[in-house]
């Protein structure tokens, strides 16, 4: 799960992480008590959504000249402007896909003077399975990019968790990132906060980018985006408050309603599937056979005529499928039930795409019977490979 830049920025100052001062906006009539609130002379306003590279972002219909996501205010009345301008746009990223996110909130900051700005994360790394730091002295920069052109510009190291961090790991990241004096001090103290709110807070991601030294030599996290572990939150009801569930993908959002495995990807083949190593196969041999997946979507083992029709809902909502593959092992599940649950489905929701369904198992003849025998559009696949074969022919001729 991730949050909103201005949460991160709240939750990290609770552990003592220098941030500036700021204030959430929801409605344009709130902007300019909470620019007035902030002292100047310079404003930062920050258009919130959980995808990065919103300063160099743009705006859905931009106007020529017109700047991005995050941008710098002279004055209160300017920072007013700004934030009515943004609010309930489309921003278009690097990270948003081309559809772009609405801007529903509107985080207004304390401006803050940069001599340099910096780069630094922590990550679980599942290579060392312990929590990792990355530090860079090209901060504000797509990292992915500094990683491709200058990987020696980056340093990485991890902390083993028997002996726990000491003040060695911040003096190397302070070292890594070319600090002087008092900053080695802070980013000692700094790297000593962020490990910890990792760590209680079962993160899975923290990216500080940029982290900067100010022109009066202080370090500040002047952007946070963090990600958090789905697993752990359970114990973390503080974080689970947190969600904003219009940041999610409706359909994954759906899907977890009805306890469904399912993730979005960028095919036009739509799959159901029970088992997640069942749907895994799946989406490779579609790929085998030269078309891309929709999506993964595990309807698990003891899927139900209800879930079936919403899992189905779900793969003909998304715009993308152009054919959907049904892929099933009836093991626990009997085929004839399994059989029953995709025709009542496609009764309900229709279906507008060739749709070929592959059943083995328990009863297998007397699902296909009745799959044959429903008088609705079905093509019937003999094994994974022919099913695979039978939809990417239907979607690709
Ligand atoms: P991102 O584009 O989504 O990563 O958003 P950031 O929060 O990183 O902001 C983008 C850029 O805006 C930063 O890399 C900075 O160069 C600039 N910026 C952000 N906050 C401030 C600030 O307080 N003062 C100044 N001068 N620039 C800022
Ligand atoms: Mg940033």
């Amino acid at each position: 799960m991730n949050i909103h830049e201005y949460q991160a920025k709240a939750l990290l100052r609770s552990y003592g992480v220098p941030v500036s001062d700021g204030r959430i906006v929801q409605r344009a009539e709130e902007a300019k008590t909470a620019a007035g609130e902030l002292d100047g002379p310079l404003w930062v306003v920050k258009s919130q959504i959980h995808a990065g590279g919103r300063g160099k972002g743009k705006f859905v219909e931009a106007e020529a000249g017109e700047k991005g996501g995050v941008r710098l205010a002279k004055s209160k009345e300017e920072a007013e402007t700004m934030v009515k301008q943004m609010l309930g746009r489309t921003l278009v990223t690097h990270q948003t896909g081309p559809q772009g996110k609405q801007v529903n909130r509107i985080y207004i900051e304390d401006g803050t003077d940069i001599a340099r700005e910096l780069y630094l994360a922590l990550l679980v790394d599942r290579a060392s399975s312990r929590i990792s730091f990355v530090a860079s002295t090209e901060g504000g920069m797509d990292i992915e990019e500094v990683a491709h052109n200058t990987p020696e510009k980056i340093v990485s190291f991890s902390v083993d968790p028997a002996s726990g961090l000491s003040d060695f790991h911040g003096r190397r990241v302070a070292f890594a990132l070319g600090l002087e004096g008092n900053q080695v001090k802070q980013c000692v103290a700094l790297i000593k906060q962020l490990y910890k709110a990792f760590v209680e807070k079962d993160m899975e991601m923290l990216e500080i980018n940029p982290l900067v030294v100010t022109t009066d030599g202080n370090l500040k996290c002047l952007d946070a985006k963090v990600g958090f572990d789905n697993n752990a939150l359970y114990r973390q009801p503080d974080i689970l408050a947190l969600r904003d569930e219009t940041e999610e993908d409706p359909k994954e959002l759906a899907a977890s309603k009805f306890d469904l495995n399912y993730i979005a990807l960028d095919g036009d083949i739509g799959c159901m599937v029970n088992g997640a190593g069942l749907a895994m196969a799946t989406m490779d041999i579609i790929k085998l056979y030269g078309a891309e997946p929709a999506n993964f979507l595990d309807v698990g083992g003891g899927a139900t005529k209800e879930k079936v029709t919403e899992a189905f809902k779900i793969i003909t909502s998304d715009p993308n499928v152009k054919g959907i593959l049904v892929n099933i092992f009836g093991g626990i599940m009997r085929c004839d039930i399994i059989a029953e649950g995709i025709i009542a489905a496609v009764k309900e929701v229709g279906l507008k795409v060739p749709l070929v369904v592959r059943l083995e198992g328990t009863n297998v003849d007397l699902g296909k019977d009745i799959i044959r025998n429903s008088g609705l559009n079905v093509i019937a696949g003999d094994d994974l490979s022919d099913a695979a074969q039978k939809i990417v022919k239907a979607v690709r001729g």
